[in-house]
């Protein structure tokens, strides 16, 4: 489908694969790695609305705060995931404009400062689940911590414990009519990084960051909507969407339907945190859209232009 709307959510893997030291060189290269097959994209016609995870580097933003609360005051997360963003959305900006301006196609990249609204009500703030951050391994520095800062820490299996914050449902994106400007304007958006800036709105209209991370993936829904897209791209490091992921009955999935995916997801086949917001987010994105036949795929990065043209990956219709 040329010419098409397009919301892209890059995973985290993208940006520093497991195993990647995370230097500020190395995350820029592995972006502009992305932001070449992003452009490729772009120079088949579609209209692109970038946005990204931001796993790795807000969790090394909250263990820098850790080390350093003596000497300067910790950052709350919202300010930790407006920071990721930043640096994120600036790397991404400088890679994919010369990527673009190097094809003889100068388009401006403008990277959004950009925040979600979330309830204040929302059951997620009373049961934290998000595990943020570093690990730790003994059960009473876990112990010293929680008493010093209120967190909530909870144990994740073998590896030890982390702090665990709200992930609320994204409800509206804030930042709507600058997106509109921007892409009236001819230039392609960066918005959403890290799933958003995560707000609240008081009864008088005012509103406040809180202490909580979206999800990228689900938070990429009502941006998508927003923004009128005819697609949702998931981009991750695998090929796609599996059942029985990891056994020796697994199956790659080419095409489903809405429904499909939420009868297999009700049977586990989905782990939560990696893939199951990214279903649920294609579910969701096809399910709510009002434009004419809109797809959502999950794929691999590397595959973007297949992905998009729907031969690689795992598409999603309505159904
Ligand atoms: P990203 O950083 O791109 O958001 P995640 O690590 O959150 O990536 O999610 C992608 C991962 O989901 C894959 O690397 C894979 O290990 C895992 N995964 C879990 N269940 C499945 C499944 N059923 N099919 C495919 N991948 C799965
Ligand atoms: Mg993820």
């Amino acid at each position: 489908m040329s010419g098409a709307r397009v919301v892209i959510a890059l995973g985290g893997n993208a940006i520093a694969p497991a195993g990647s030291g995370g230097t500020a060189d190395e995350q820029t290269r592995n972006i502009t790695a992305a932001m070449r097959l992003v452009a490729d994209l772009v120079e088949t016609g579609h209209e692109i609305v970038l946005t990204h995870g931001n796993g790795p580097q807000v969790g090394n933003l909250l263990l820098k705060n850790d080390l350093a609360k003596d000497v300067v005051p910790p950052m709350p997360l919202d300010w930790c995931v407006a920071q990721t963003q930043a640096t994120i959305g600036f790397t991404m900006c400088t890679a994919l404009e010369a990527e673009l301006a190097a094809r003889g196609r100068p388009v401006p990249v403008i990277p959004l400062v950009s925040r979600v609204r979330v309830d204040r009500d929302d059951p997620a703030f009373a049961s934290p689940t998000k595990p943020v951050g570093r690990y730790l391994t003994d059960p009473e520095e876990v112990e010293r911590q929680v008493q010093a800062t209120g967190e909530h820490w909870a144990r994740q299996g073998e590896k030890g414990w982390r702090r665990v914050v709200a992930s609320p449902e994204p409800r509206e994106p804030l930042d709507g009519q600058s997106l509109a400007l921007v892409l009236e304007g001819g230039a392609i958006p960066i918005a959403n990084g890290g799933g958003g800036v995560p707000m609240v709105r008081s009864e008088d209209g005012s509103l406040h960051g809180v202490e909580a991370v979206i999800d990228k993936d689900l938070a990429a829904v009502p941006l998508a909507h927003a923004v009128g897209a005819q697609r949702l791209l998931i981009l991750t490091d695998v090929p796609g969407v599996a059942t029985g992921f990891g056994t020796p009955e697994e199956r790659w999935l080419d095409s489903v339907t809405a429904g499909e995916l939420r009868g297999l997801q009700a049977d586990g086949h989905f782990a939560a945190g990696s893939m199951a917001p990214k279903v649920e987010a294609c579910a969701r994105f096809v399910e709510g859209s009002t434009v004419v036949e809109p797809w959502a795929a999950i794929g691999d990065l590397d595959d973007i232009t297949d992905v998009a043209a729907g031969s690689s990956g795992t598409q999603v219709e309505r159904g």
